[in-house]
């Protein structure tokens, strides 16, 4: 077969080449021919069966972001009203998929249109459970859908369940036809170290052998041994790159001239970073908070979130821990929050605008996070920050509840992600910064973030014009002696690192899973 190039954008990087493996089509299987309705009664409770065993596994491996997630469809599953309407559609002829498809809807709409945020939010965690058991029916009644080692898995869009179903330790990456690179399951990916294209169309569902290029955002079907040695022979330096990266990982990053860079890490769930790699860099530069509230049943209260920051501290074993306060709008919107329709979300109610206009929900995370100060080093980092005003208020804030509680407040500083932030940072009233060039080059170059086509190609961090503003923020930080690093994704690629400790910047906080070959790409760097 001639080779076939699909264009899409890098959403975690990497290199990987395996055979292409297609995650059943979940709509297919509901237009499979019915056999008789014993046959599809028992095709379903089989696929029903398949379906507990896996979240079940799920739920055993402890991700803890998804826990409450997994309990919850696992007690949908053992419902026997769940199934009832499915068996009402088989047993008048109706195939199993289409059935459990049509019998479940009804009670999504339930869901999504009660009055209770936390009931509307189930209707997602149902179409996700829907959604599992139309896979298992679409890959036979066997047990969990298993790609080959090291596959390429291609899929239309993957959901954060059918993601995590995956074992990912041994396969290559993921090739996605949808999805935005700022989505959840980019997040996940980036923290694991998977490498993860997404929007590259429709791809064609041919069994051969697939390079997964997560630098260039490619994937190549198909390709010719002259494409194949090239890529072999680019994976064998990668490797050699990550065997070298390993041998400096958890020594203090330096160039070579000898200049020390600080190395923190990015973390969303902190149940995904392993120890070691946890304390083979200098902390963690920003917690992404909002991902302990994202995909979880119930919105955690302060004595959940203070176990967990106060958990994480002690992990770090005196390292620093930036934690970053809720991050919720834009992209990331939190289900049962009534929030306003927007016709531009990206310049909405996000980050600490609406954290200041829903003391709701950020009141008991400062409570948290002021009590977990007092066991060890954390500060307190504000995003989506525009003006002084706004950093005053917050302090207010966080100085009342302080007193409340009496406790010390911690370092607060913010997230210099707007230009307006750039460009005033000697005005803000902070401890320190970390400059977010992840929106700050969505709103440099307005072009949003989870942009695709030709409009993607403007999210670029190394363009003259966010790198400029970088250098004015850097003057602007020495000016005042103030702490500054930068935490986008930027530092965790080669080419970033570089052009960052160009403009004078000495502290970075990069994906887990990028720390040890941003410290080995440090040490190549004058
Ligand atoms: C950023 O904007 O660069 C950043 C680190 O924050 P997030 O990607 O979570 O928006
Ligand atoms: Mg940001």
């Amino acid at each position: 077969m001639a080779e076939r190039h699909y264009k899409g954008r890098v959403a975690a990087p990497g290199l990987a080449l395996g055979p292409l493996f297609h995650l059943p089509d979940i709509a297919a299987a509901a237009d499979r021919p019915a056999g008789t309705p014993e046959e599809e009664m028992g095709r379903l409770t089989s696929a029903i069966a398949t379906s507990k065993e896996q979240l079940a596994l799920l739920l055993a491996e402890g991700e803890e972001m998804a826990a409450e997630i997994l309990g919850f469809q696992l007690e949908m599953l053992d419902d026997p009203a769940l199934v009832e309407a499915a068996a009402a559609l088989v047993a008048e002829g109706t195939p199993a998929a289409r059935a459990w498809q049509q019998g479940l809807a009804p009670q999504v709409e339930i869901f999504a249109g009660d009055d209770d945020p936390y009931f509307r939010a189930r209707a997602a965690d149902l179409l996700d459970l829907r959604d599992r058991v139309m896979a298992a029916l679409a890959g036979g009644s066997g047990p969990a859908i298993a790609p080959p080692a090291g596959a390429i898995v291609a899929a239309g869009d993957l959901s954060p369940s059918r993601f995590l179903a995956l074992d990912w330790t041994a396969l290559g990456g993921a090739a996605l036809g949808a999805g935005s690179a700022a989505s959840h399951v980019a997040m996940l990916a980036r923290a694991r170290g998977i490498p993860l294209v997404t929007g590259l169309g429709q791809i064609e569902a041919v069994s051969a052998t697939a390079v997964l290029d997560a630098k260039d955002g490619l994937l190549v079907v198909g390709p010719k041994p002259a494409t194949e040695r090239r890529y072999r022979e680019r994976l064998e330096v990668d490797r050699e790159e990550a065997r070298a990266a390993a041998r400096v990982v958890a020594a203090p990053a330096r160039t070579a001239s000898g200049r020390s860079i600080a190395v923190m890490v990015n973390v969303d769930d902190p149940d995904a970073v392993p120890d070691d790699l946890l304390r083979a860099g200098d902390g963690v530069g920003l917690l992404r908070t909002e991902f302990l509230f994202i995909g979880r049943a119930e919105r955690p209260d302060e004595e959940m979130q203070y176990r967990t920051y106060a958990r994480l501290l002690q992990r770090l074993g005196g390292r620093p821990l930036i934690l970053r306060t809720l991050d919720i709008g834009g992209d990331k919107p939190l289900p049962g929050l009534a929030l306003p329709e927007e016709t531009n979300p990206f310049l909405g109610l996000r980050g600490l605008r609406l954290c200041l206009d829903r003391p709701d929900l950020f009141r008991p995370q400062v409570r948290a996070a002021l009590r977990a100060a007092a066991d060890g080093p954390l500060s307190i980092m504000l995003p989506m920050v525009s003006r002084a005003a706004e950093v005053e208020e917050a302090r207010a804030f966080i100085s009342m509840e302080a007193q409340a509680l009496g406790l010390a407040v911690p370092p607060v500083g913010i997230m210099v992600e707007t230009p307006a932030a750039a460009l005033a940072l000697d005005t803000m009233p902070v401890d320190f910064a970390s400059i977010g060039s992840n929106d700050l080059t969505q709103y440099v170059m307005a072009a949003s973030r989870d942009a695709t086509g030709r409009v993607a190609e403007l999210i670029d961090p190394l363009d003259p014009a966010v790198l400029r503003l970088i250098r004015i923020v850097v003057e602007a930080a020495a000016a005042r002696g103030l702490p500054l690093s930068l935490c986008g994704d930027m530092a965790s690629d080669r080419a970033g690192v570089e052009a960052l400790l160009a403009a004078g910047i000495e502290r970075v906080s990069v994906a887990p899973a990028a720390l040890a070959r941003v410290k080995l790409w440090i040490g190549a760097c004058a």
